[in-house]
């Protein structure tokens, strides 16, 4: 088995909508959350570069979809954060259309890596993407993010709540799996890593 070595991603390219993504081909795991979920520091966490992140937040580029490249086949996806209020509505619909349209139409998609942070997971945004998700075969792994701010106690209890809600939209051809994590601790940074390999490894096979 081939262990990806995330810290070779590369900036590849920022696109408005699905029609204006790289070729459809290859695989990617796309990373989506809430707006300060914690999503350009676990990036930042997972390749090991901290200007990583940097590039998708740079001015004009935070409602893109922005696209990294591991190897020829294998791409790292920064979808923009969502949830964000200070987003005129008009803005916030057409933005809606081009990620459900992403996460329904996108061949390449294996995987996608949701982040909720463990202090607030499942707002009503993240149960959307779940639902919205829920319409193709993507498998979904939740990040709890921000681990360290919270107790153990509470972060089993969390983790246990999640485990169970998402128990109810497991279908037969996709799973939804959860874990925490802490980009200050790196506490879940392994099995980040094993999850994201097992999806690239898992895709190629075919
Ligand atoms: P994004 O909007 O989802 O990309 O969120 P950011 O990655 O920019 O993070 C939002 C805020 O949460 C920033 O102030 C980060 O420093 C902080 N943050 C992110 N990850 C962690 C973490 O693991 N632990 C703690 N304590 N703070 C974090």
């Amino acid at each position: 088995m081939t262990i990806i070595n995330f810290q070779t991603a590369t900036f590849l390219s920022s696109a408005p909508s699905l029609s204006k993504c790289p070729p459809d081909e290859g695989i990617e795991v796309a990373f989506a959350g809430r707006s300060n979920a914690g999503k350009s520091t676990a990036l930042n966490t997972l390749t090991k570069n901290k200007k990583l992140a940097k590039t998708s937040k740079t001015p004009g580029r935070t409602q893109l979809i922005n696209f990294f490249s591991l190897t020829e086949n294998q791409r790292l996806v920064d979808l923009p954060g969502y949830g964000y209020a200070k987003v005129p509505l008009e803005i916030k619909k057409k933005w809606d259309i081009n990620l459900s349209n992403y996460l329904r139409y996108r061949q390449s998609l294996k995987g996608l890596i949701l982040m909720m942070d463990c202090r607030h997971p499942l707002t009503r945004y993240d149960q959307q993407m779940l639902d919205w998700s829920s319409q193709t075969d993507i498998n979904i792994h939740i990040l709890l993010t921000k681990a360290d701010k919270e107790r153990n106690n509470a972060l089993n209890a969390t983790l246990n709540h999640v485990n169970q809600f998402v128990m109810k939209t497991q279908k037969p051809l996709r799973t939804v799996t959860a874990q925490l994590f802490s980009s200050k601790t790196k506490l879940g940074l392994t099995q980040l890593e094993e999850q994201i390999n097992f999806w690239f490894q898992e895709s190629s096979q075919f």
